[in-house]
């Protein structure tokens, strides 16, 4: 059969061609896969291996997350260790070239940012202590201007694994950064009742938000990151919160709330339970909502 006459065959037929394969992208965390949707939109198909209400240290390696590996055009975490105890022999088992490290198609999100509490003793011995904090804070991804720092440099990453979408990811780049710009200001706005508020956190992951609204973090129910709380360090820190007069006490749905709330009473504080990630909540469905519920959740 002559070429024209296959045409006219595909068409009659009624398929449509592919203008192009969708780039397939695997994130870690659900946060990490919005932004990757924002750039790259109709261009991608993005999977995140966690969700939102799961504690983002400790994911379960299960078989499927192999095979959704396996698929994966690009590979984008957020490094710093926060996945260590599960994605590297997930990515080794997915015997996925394109995904390892130093390929095109493995984006450590961390190198992106401005690491804050980067520890000065050696990672491997905070790590013998069980610090999962020991390159430095991996909470990062909720500050705007580290979103977007991601953002570009996920442009960057999926214009490498798909050089024909170039301008394509800039345009949308562009327009997230838009976005992003105007309701930065509103959010800022909005908290700005909250500058000098003193709190004190189950985990240390809101000390980029601390930073950037102005909060004063003083104190951790886990001694370290990781390094569940003693009844000696549990008094200590009560003790600290009333002489200080913390107002807020901070966690994430998946840590344990007996604790934090024992904390927040015996302490003269108000425990608020925030989402950390996207797809925390149903309601939680890309960057954007997340930040007016951090926001909202830091208010109420
Ligand atoms: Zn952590």
């Amino acid at each position: 059969m002559k070429m024209s006459a296959l045409v006219f065959l595909w068409a009659w037929l009624g398929f449509q061609p592919v203008a192009w394969a969708k780039v397939r992208v695997v994130t870690t965390i659900e946060t990490l896969a919005a932004l990757a949707r924002e750039v790259g939109r109709e261009r991608v198909e993005v999977r995140s291996l966690s969700h939102g209400y799961e504690d983002p240290h400790v994911v379960q390696a299960k078989p499927s997350l192999v095979v959704t590996l396996n698929r994966a055009d690009l590979l984008v975490y957020v490094g710093l260790d926060l996945e260590a105890g599960w994605l590297p022999p997930l990515v080794l088992q997915s015997r996925n070239g394109k995904i390892q490290r130093g390929q095109p198609g493995h984006l450590d999100c961390s190198t992106a940012v401005k690491v804050e509490d980067v520890p000065s003793a050696p990672a491997d011995q905070l790590r013998a202590l069980g610090d999962v904090h020991p390159l430095g804070n991996p909470h990062y991804w909720i500050l705007p201007r580290n979103a977007l720092a991601v953002a570009k440099r996920m442009a960057e990453s999926l214009t490498e694994v798909d050089p024909s979408g170039a301008d394509a990811y800039q345009k949308n780049l562009a327009d997230f950064a838009r976005r992003l710009a105007a309701r930065q200001t509103e959010w800022e706005r909005r908290a700005a009742p909250l500058r000098g508020v003193k709190i004190v956190s189950y985990h240390k992951s809101w000390s980029y938000l601390a930073g950037w609204l102005g909060l004063q973090e003083l104190g951790y129910i886990e001694p370290k990151p990781g390094v569940p709380s003693s009844t000696q360090h549990t008094a200590q820190l009560i003790g600290l919160m009333k002489k200080q007069g913390v107002k807020l006490v901070l966690e994430e749905s998946f840590y344990p709330h007996n604790l934090a709330k024992l904390v927040a009473d015996k302490g003269g504080a108000r425990l608020a339970v925030l989402p950390s990630d996207v797809g925390a909540t149903p309601a939680i469905r890309d960057y954007f909502e997340l930040g007016d519920a951090v926001i909202t959740g830091l208010l109420e």
